[in-house]
């Protein structure tokens, strides 16, 4: 990926889409010189000769995406709220390049045990804008020790006011508050539960087979009182695992889930406290088990940024009333697209995900991890748009200018293409956005240019 320095780049006669919510324009002719957008408009633009021409016929241009919630893309980083090991071999330089060749320019980590200094670095991989969230605090340290930490082993421990004080630069956000490793989530189910079943039992179970047994045993709000033998016993057989008896699932999901469990929603609320006291946006983890510390938490207002409400723990109903409660209090509102295209449950996750977009009620949308297998925001976009469930200028808005306002020194002057604002820029095929054909970033050409 070697990059040469463009003084003048000419982006000739392309459809533009700002980012503002409402502006399409065509046939405009847009410079950029050095890092910065110097010119858009449909005169040709005077004089100079410019290094680079790109024609922009059948091409649409877009501000950079943003995405304010991923994992796995700073190496040799904990993963997670549960501070698990890092991923292995180059995994996490390839989860980042695979962000930026689906459109993104600026992301964010969520995972808060990163030290900042590693994420520094992942900056050598790719000339991507990366920032990080922090969790280094001591009610989320304990949540981490008691499901996992085995990705801080032989660190010093940092306190969060060191890292937010020192690396300001670099750390914009405190996050996630809680995540599916430490709040019975998603990570139990791709990766606790079917480690402890494989242990115990000598079985390999999917990631669905082991959220059906963990709700059987404790339900959707991670509850030690929903047990019930009989239910417990049909989903052990339905799953293979029909030799099992009931008793030793509840002993071995309760030691799974529920250590962090508690821990991880007082983790929440010591993180609303360091948001206030910083003025730093905080980001959660909303699913079932933890909506109702949520919503406590919320007296936060728009320093809230309520991660991935469209959680496929909820009743379309359920979350949708709570997006709406939310947003009363001023909280932002995220959703993930997940593995939204390739999941089993498609079909359920695509009509939550539209019904929060058709109603307003989304301020942002982010990929989160999707067990490594995120759907790519634009074609989640596409669909969405093909569907008229929103139109492509606000579609686009939701990943550019909203995230860009959510959480200010992630991308200050990013997230629109107007004049003056750092040359973060996407080109995908007009017909079809979830085609990108050209990546530049602080005006350089990031994967496929022409250098
Ligand atoms: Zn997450």
């Amino acid at each position: 990926m070697s990059a040469k320095k463009i003084h003048t780049l000419l982006i000739k006669e392309s459809a533009l889409i700002t980012g503002d919510g409402k502006t399409f324009l065509d046939k405009v002719n847009i410079v950029i010189c050095g890092n910065k957008i110097t010119y858009i408009g449909q005169e040709k633009p005077a004089g100079a000769a410019f290094t680079h021409i790109l024609d922009g016929k059948d091409k649409l241009v877009l501000p950079g995406i943003i995405n304010i919630h991923a994992h796995g893309i700073i190496p040799g980083a904990p993963l997670f709220s549960s501070a698990s090991a890092s991923l292995p071999g180059n995994q996490s330089e390839k989860n980042l390049i695979t962000h930026i060749s689906q459109g993104t320019t600026t992301i964010l980590s969520l995972d808060g045990f990163a030290r900042p200094g590693l994420v520094s670095q992942a900056k050598n991989i790719c000339p991507v804008n990366i920032k990080t969230a922090t969790t280094h605090h001591p009610k989320a340290y304990l949540a981490a020790k008691k499901i996992d930490a085995s990705g801080l082993r032989d660190q010093r421990e940092e306190t969060v006011e060191e890292i937010i004080e020192h690396f300001s630069d670099i750390v914009i956000a405190i996050g996630e508050g809680g995540s599916g490793a430490t709040l019975g989530g998603g990570v139990q189910d791709y990766k606790f539960i079917p480690e402890m079943v494989k242990r115990e039992a000598g079985v390999i179970i999917d990631e669905y087979q082991a959220r059906r047994l963990k709700e059987a045993v404790l339900g959707k709000r991670i509850a030690s009182d929903f047990y019930d033998p009989e239910r417990v016993g049909n989903v052990l057989k339905e799953i293979g695992l029909g030799n099992c008896p009931t008793e030793w699932a509840l002993d071995k999901i309760s030691e799974t889930v529920l250590p962090s469990f508690g821990i991880a929603l007082e983790a929440l609320e010591e993180g609303a406290n360091l948001a206030k006291k910083y003025k730093l946006p905080f980001i959660v983890h909303t699913a079932v088990p933890s909506m109702t510390k949520i919503e406590e938490i919320s007296w936060l207002g728009n320093l809230l940024i309520a991660g991935h409400c469209n959680h496929p723990s909820f009743e379309i109903k359920e979350g949708i009333e709570l997006i709406k409660r939310l947003r009363k209090k001023g909280a932002i509102i995220d959703i993930s697209t997940f593995d939204t295209l390739d999941s089993p449950e498609r079909e359920k996750e695509i009509n939550f995900f539209f019904a929060i977009l058709e109603a307003g009620l989304a301020d942002v949308i982010s990929t989160d991890y999707g067990g490594g297998n995120h759907s790519p925001i634009l074609k989640v976009l596409e669909l969405a748009i093909d569907q008229k469930v929103v139109t492509l200028p606000e579609a686009i808005s939701l990943v550019t200018r909203n995230p860009s306002r959510a959480i200010p020194r992630l991308a200050p002057g990013r997230g629109a293409i107007v004049r003056g604002a750092i040359a973060d820029v996407v080109m995908v095929r007009r017909s079809k956005i979830s085609q990108v054909e050209e990546i530049i970033i602080e005006g350089i050409p990031a994967l496929f240019g022409q250098t």
